[in-house]
Formats: C-alpha cells, structure tokens, sequence
C-alpha cells in the first residue's frame, strides 16, 4: 500500500491544489466507511489517521486532497445524507460538488461508497447524474461486507447493480481487508493507467 498524505481543504476552485496529478474522488454518506477505507489502503506508518478532516462534527463542509503514492490523489467528498441538514446546507453542498465536478480537469473518476445493507436512494442517484453529466467514471464500493453472509452480499451486490444500472459494484471490508486492495488496483488500472498516470 502507498502512502496517504493530507494535503489541503478546499471549498472554491481558486483554493484547489494544483492539477499536477490525476484525482479520485471519494464520495459516500455519513458512516458509509469512507475514512475506513481511506485509511485501510494508506500505509501511514504509525501515523495520525488520514481523513480525519471531515470527521469533525459541526465544521464547514469541505473538499479534502490527499496525495497517494507518487502519481494520484484521493479528494475526500464530505458525506450526504441530507435528513438532518438545512436547505441552505444542501445548497452549498451541491453547489460545491458540482463545481468540482464540472471544473476539474485531472478529475479521473469518482468513487462512492455505501453500507451494502442501504437501499441505492435519492442521494446516490444525484451524484451519479453529476457524474454521468460530465463523462466522469463512476464505481461504487459496498463496505462492511463482514457484516453479512456469503448469500446477503451476493444479493446486496446484485440489487445494486440493478437500481443503480451500473456493472462495476464491489464489496469491500475495511475491518478485514477483503477487496480492498483489488477496489485500489481497480481504480488504478481503469483511471490513472489509462490517462497516462503512471506509477
Ligand atoms: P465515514 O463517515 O463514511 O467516514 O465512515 P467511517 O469510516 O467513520 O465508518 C463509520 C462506522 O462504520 C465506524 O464505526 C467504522 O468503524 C465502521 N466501519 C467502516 N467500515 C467498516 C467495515 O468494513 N466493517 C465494519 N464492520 N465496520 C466498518
């Protein structure tokens, strides 16, 4: 596994990093195990977590880079679920996701992760749209699949390839480590790869 580095927040374009490298970016609602994830594929060394960022409750909603290895970089989405949020809330979450998505040019794809016990609902199919709007690949990663039998990830994988219309639908655990590396390697082989990022 590559090293994960934090490298800065951003809410406005003039604030993001440079486009020095193809990104990734990382969406999921709040406790789908985005940060598990984030933090199963670094090696951080004994390091202070990564993602932490938006673990902070009460805090501006924020885009999140980080640095992977030597050749690509994750950008940590802040999580939706929007029940307990404010219409003015909800506006500028949309307003920022959509301007990163239909402004950044090292954008290589996004990713979104969900409990695979959760239903595909409103909130996913808006950020699959924002996607398909703006020829972004998109994958999803369906965590905690330790939580279920052999047949109920079977079934989960399925039903959410259907609703979402989408093939590429993985199951990962990041308390055991299963399909973890193989989503990394997926996102490497089919994202940075192809654009010419190499390792
Ligand atoms: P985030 O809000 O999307 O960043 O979610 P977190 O990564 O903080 O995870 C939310 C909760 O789910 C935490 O209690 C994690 O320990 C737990 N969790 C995340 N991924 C997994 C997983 O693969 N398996 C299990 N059993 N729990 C997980």
């Amino acid at each position: 596994m590559s090293e994960m580095k934090y490298l800065r927040s951003a809410v406005f374009p003039a604030d993001y990093p440079p486009t020095d490298r193809p990104e990734v970016a990382v969406a999921g609602r709040s406790n789908a195990g985005k940060s598990s994830f984030l933090n199963s594929i670094a090696d951080d060394k004994g390091k202070k977590k990564v993602a932490y960022v938006s673990q902070m409750p009460g805090k501006t909603i924020l885009l999140n880079f980080f640095d992977f290895g030597k050749h690509y970089r994750f950008v940590d989405m802040p999580g939706y679920g929007f029940a307990a949020r404010s219409a003015d809330e909800i506006a500028d979450w949309s307003k920022m996701i959509e301007t990163y998505l239909s402004t950044r040019e090292n954008l290589k794809g996004l990713v979104l992760l969900m409990d695979l016990r959760r239903q595909w609902d409103e909130d996913e199919e808006m950020l699959k749209r924002f996607c398909n709007k703006n020829n972004i690949p998109f994958c999803v990663l369906l965590t905690k699949a330790d939580k279920c039998k052999p047949k109920e990830r079977f079934d989960a994988q399925k039903r959410i390839r259907q609703s979402a219309q989408i093939a590429d639908v993985f199951l990962i655990s990041s308390q055991t480590g299963e399909g973890v590396k193989e989503a990394e390697t997926f996102i490497y082989r089919e994202w940075i790869l192809t654009s010419g990022g190499a390792r």
